[in-house]
C-alpha cells in the first residue's frame, strides 16, 4: 500500500491540528464534512470537541451508520477525547448518538470542573521508552474496558488510551503537542 489517505472528521472541534500531525508524517489527509468525502479514504480520525454536537451532526448528515459500517469492516479509526466518547459502546452519563464500536464504558468530563484541563506525561511502552506529553481538556476516562480492548495508558488507575483491533482511542490530545508518536502508531495501524 502507498501513502494512506487519512480522513479527519471536520464537523467541529480540533480537526486541523490532527491533519497537521498526520501531514507532518507524510500521509495524505482529507477533511471529511459529508458522506461523499469518505469515498476513497483509508482511515479516519475523530477529533476532540463536543461529542454531543458531533454525534448530532453525524446523524443529521447521514454519516453515523456508514462510518460505523466502515469501521466494522476494518477501517482503522482513531478518536481523541470527544472522538473516544463517540467510539464507545456505552456512555455512563449521557444518552447521545455514538458509533459504539469500542467495547468500553466511558465517563464524560471525568476529571471534574476543578481540574478542567491539565498536562502530564504518560508512559506508553508501545510507543517507546520516554513518556509522551498528554494534554487533557474536559477529558473522559474509561471506567470499563472489554476483553478485546487493550489498555495502553492509565491515569490514577483509569484507562485513558486503548486499542481494540483497528480502533485506537485516547482521552487526551496528542495533536496539541509536537510529539508525533501516537499519530505514527496510528499510521502503522493503517499499514504505513
Ligand atoms: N467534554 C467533551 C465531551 O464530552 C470532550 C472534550 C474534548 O474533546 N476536549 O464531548
Amino acid at each position: 500500500m502507498g501513502k494512506p489517505c487519512v480522513g479527519v472528521l471536520a464537523l467541529q472541534g480540533a480537526f486541523r491540528e490532527h491533519a497537521a500531525s498526520v501531514a507532518r508524517l507524510g500521509a495524505e489527509t482529507r477533511e471529511v464534512r459529508q458522506l461523499k468525502d469518505m469515498d476513497g479514504i483509508d482511515a479516519m480520525i475523530i477529533p476532540g470537541g463536543e461529542s454531543t454536537t458531533m454525534g448530532k451532526l453525524l446523524v443529521e448528515w447521514g454519516m453515523l451508520d456508514p462510518l460505523r459500517q466502515r469501521i466494522e469492516k476494518g477501517m482503522p479509526v482513531y478518536g481523541s477525547c470527544a472522538g473516544l466518547i463517540l467510539l464507545c459502546r456505552e456512555i455512563e452519563n449521557s444518552d447521545q448518538p455514538r458509533l459504539g464500536v469500542l467495547d468500553a464504558v466511558v465517563r464524560r468530563n471525568a476529571f471534574g470542573r476543578q481540574v478542567d484541563s491539565f498536562e502530564t506525561e504518560l508512559d506508553i511502552p508501545e510507543l517507546g521508552q520516554s513518556p509522551i506529553p498528554a494534554v487533557f481538556i474536559r477529558a473522559p476516562v474509561l471506567t470499563g474496558v472489554g476483553p478485546r480492548a487493550r489498555v495502553l495508558a492509565q491515569v490514577n488507575g483509569q484507562a485513558v488510551a486503548v486499542r481494540q483491533d483497528n480502533v485506537l482511542a485516547t482521552s487526551f490530545h496528542p495533536e496539541l503537542t509536537p510529539d508525533t508518536r501516537l499519530h505514527r502508531y496510528f499510521l502503522e495501524m493503517c499499514g504505513n
